[in-house]
């Protein structure tokens, strides 16, 4: 028999002969961890140590790690219909969907695939058939944010403002144009943040002017930018936003991927802000990721236009896994417990003691600003304070590493291109204890 060295050592080398990791290169000193359970907030890897998962896997495991219960709901699901496809229908599709347009006031129709992108992908190609349907046949351009990530899809890819994540696999989709997002820690002096943010909500118009407007079919964007760096904006940025879109005809697509199910302290992030987005992505916290499943929820009215009775005015498009049984079994039971242990409310008690306890960091001559919504937090790093030059890798990798010999795996987000990469993210499960809240402080 194997000694447990032995074993070690063996998962250690057919992962790194076998598996072609996501995100960055294998390296030998520090290879990827091979992560063996996980209990609420915590994961175990496969030589015993145990980590306090502060990034929720990838934005994602928003009830924790090991809930028996929806391993049940997937298992009780698979025993007595594992597969319908979606141009049919099954109760737990119907029961979620009912369910999410509940949280979501009731007038969209629910489309089901299988991730972000996917998500995404499905509100590109709608949109332009809607304003196809509705004789705008000029209207086919997007207009996204720099720093904004939608996607590893071509069209979801092309929505992202993140250029070294695109320039290899460029050109991309035609037609999808970026502006710049407020960065209020970074915004010029002299103006106050709602003047700044207006100004930079008035970008969108600009390109909608300078681009012929009859050519613009929507514009994307998260409701804050999450893995570009923690970008919150003022409520009179959004507003702006959908006030510009309704006059110019373009639909709005609000991306909730991440600020979805009660990240941000609400349902969805967007219900910060007094708007009403015409179509909203969501996946991640959907299923807490228990199992792949995304929605992307169009307004009732635009709906109507693909419900005509006309040839061919239907959507024409199908994905094999989307809506899948156990998937949305499994999202059924995960909005169950977010109800029923209030994780919304604890990610807005949580946020705001973090809040509270980090402040006293605020003084730190590395740290330029800490800004959050609900249980999602950043922490800019600075060289130099006034200068507010980006911290080095150097001290910022020494940062996550410690972190992690101390059990704590926290997050890396900005834009590298543009020097940014230097936010500390938090964005731990809204299950956490107080035990577990204090480990992290
Ligand atoms: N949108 C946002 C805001 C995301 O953060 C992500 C992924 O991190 C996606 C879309 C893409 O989701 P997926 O990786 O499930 O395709």
């Amino acid at each position: 028999m194997a000694t447990a060295k032995e074993q070690t050592n063996s998962l250690v080398e057919k992962d790194r002969n076998n598996i072609w990791h996501h995100i960055s290169a294998y390296n030998e000193k520090n290879p990827p961890m091979i992560v063996e359970s996980g209990e609420g907030a915590w994961i175990k890897d496969h030589q015993g140590k145990r980590y306090l998962d502060a990034m929720s896997g990838l934005w994602c495991v928003n009830v924790g790690y090991g809930r028996e219960e929806l391993a049940q709901a997937a298992y009780e699901q698979m025993k007595k219909m594992s597969y319908v496809p979606m141009s049919q229908s099954h109760e737990p599709a119907i029961e979620l969907a009912a369910k999410l347009n509940k949280m979501l006031g009731d007038d969209y129709k629910i489309f089901y695939s299988n991730s972000g992108s996917d998500a995404n992908e499905v509100a590109f190609k709608l949109v332009r058939q809607y304003h196809q349907q509705n004789g705008d046949h000029s209207r086919y351009k997007f207009i996204s944010r720099y720093r904004g990530y939608h996607g590893s899809s071509m069209g979801a890819l092309s929505a992202t403002g993140q250029a070294l994540r695109k320039f290899k696999y460029e050109p991309l989709v035609p037609g999808f144009l970026h502006v710049a997002p407020p960065d209020n820690y970074r915004k010029p002096a002299g103006q106050t943040i709602e003047e700044y943010n207006i100004q930079r909500a008035l970008e969108f118009e600009e390109k909608i002017i300078w681009e012929q407007k009859e050519t613009i079919a929507g514009i994307i964007m998260e409701p804050l930018i999450t893995g570009g760096g923690i970008l919150i904006p003022h409520p009179v940025y959004v507003e702006k936003v959908q006030e510009i879109c309704t006059r110019h005809g373009v639909l709005l697509i609000i991306d909730e991927v991440i600020c979805g199910f009660g990240r941000t302290g609400k349902p969805f992030g967007h219900q910060h802000f007094n708007v009403k987005p015409d179509i909203i992505t969501m996946a991640k916290g959907l299923t807490s990721a228990y199992l792949p499943l995304s929605v992307t929820a169009i307004r009732k009215d635009i709906y109507e236009k693909f419900d005509t009775g006309e040839e061919n005015s239907h959507l024409r498009h199908v994905n094999t896994f989307g809506g899948n049984p156990a998937a949305c079994a499994v999202a059924l039971k995960n909005l169950e417990i977010i109800e029923r242990e209030n994780l919304i409310d604890r990610s807005v008690e949580l946020g705001d003691r973090l809040h509270k306890v980090l402040a006293s960091l605020k003084g730190h001559p590395f740290v330029g600003d800490i800004r959050g919504l609900g249980f999602l937090l950043g922490i800019e790093l600075v060289e130099n304070k006034d200068t507010k030059e980006p911290a080095t890798n150097a001290r910022i990798g020494k940062i996550i590493g410690d972190c992690k010999t101390n059990g704590l795996i926290v997050g890396r987000n900005g834009d590298t291109v543009a020097g940014f990469n230097n936010v500390l993210t938090l964005c731990p499960p809204l299950s956490c204890t107080d035990e577990d809240f204090d480990f992290i402080v």
